[in-house]
């Protein structure tokens, strides 16, 4: 039989910027208010190494925000820093180490029906200042691509969240041990998905 949907998870990280903005209580609610279950939780200083790791846990991933950067300037009439996804890729991940390092930052395990992409759409696009109004990254910060390379940084957006199924799996296992993560019963979790939503009255 496959996988229940209900069974999936995803990684979450509130980055050092959400943690300073004290924007931990408000994206936890974001995500328990939808339905979804947290299963693991930790306050962290990550190192360097452990950054670019969990970056090129996806071997394609370099190339990928190269060509997500380079085409969100093309969109906007913007000449790009480079035409060559690796090399924006190389100067993004640089950018990460020392945005990650600055502060403690949160990881989250997340358990629940679509577990990846419910994240992704509550997350919200990765540059603030187009991801939509509703969103955290939407709602709750400003930056953009043009502000990180006039800085020379990275884009602040408050929040990493696992791009895919497989990605999920391989970052739940590069920041929890396996005890670390708690498997457990909601009570909330009858009304959202029990087949009969039976025994409620009396
Ligand atoms: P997402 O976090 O939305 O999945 P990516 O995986 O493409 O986005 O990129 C990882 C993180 O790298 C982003 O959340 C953002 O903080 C940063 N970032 C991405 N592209 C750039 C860029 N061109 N310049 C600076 N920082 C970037
Ligand atoms: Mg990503």
């Amino acid at each position: 039989m496959p996988k229940h949907p209900k069974t999936d998870r995803t990684l979450v990280i509130i980055k050092p910027d959400g943690v300073q903005r004290s924007l931990i209580g408000e994206i936890l609610g974001r995500f328990e208010k939808v339905g979804l279950k947290i299963v693991g939780m930790k306050m962290a200083v990550p190192t360097p190494s452990h950054v670019e790791k969990h970056y090129n846990l996806d071997p394609n991933w370099k190339r990928l925000v190269g060509e997500k950067a380079i085409q969100s300037y093309i969109k906007k009439g913007v000449k790009p820093p480079s035409d060559d996804p690796l090399k924006v890729g190389a100067q993004v991940i640089e950018r990460l180490k020392k945005y990650f390092v600055s502060g403690p930052v949160v990881v989250i395990a997340i358990e629940g029906a679509h577990a990846v992409p419910m994240v992704r759409k509550i997350v919200g696009g990765t540059e603030p200042l187009s991801s939509d109004v509703g969103t955290i990254r939407g709602d709750f910060v400003l930056d953009s691509y043009v502000m990180a390379d006039t800085d020379n940084r990275a884009i602040r957006n408050l929040i990493h969240a696992s791009g895919s199924e497989t990605d999920a799996e391989k970052e739940l296992k590069h920041w929890f041990k396996k005890d670390e993560l708690i498997s457990y019963k909601l009570i909330s979790e009858q009304i959202l998905y029990d087949v009969n939503m039976d025994g409620l009255l009396e």
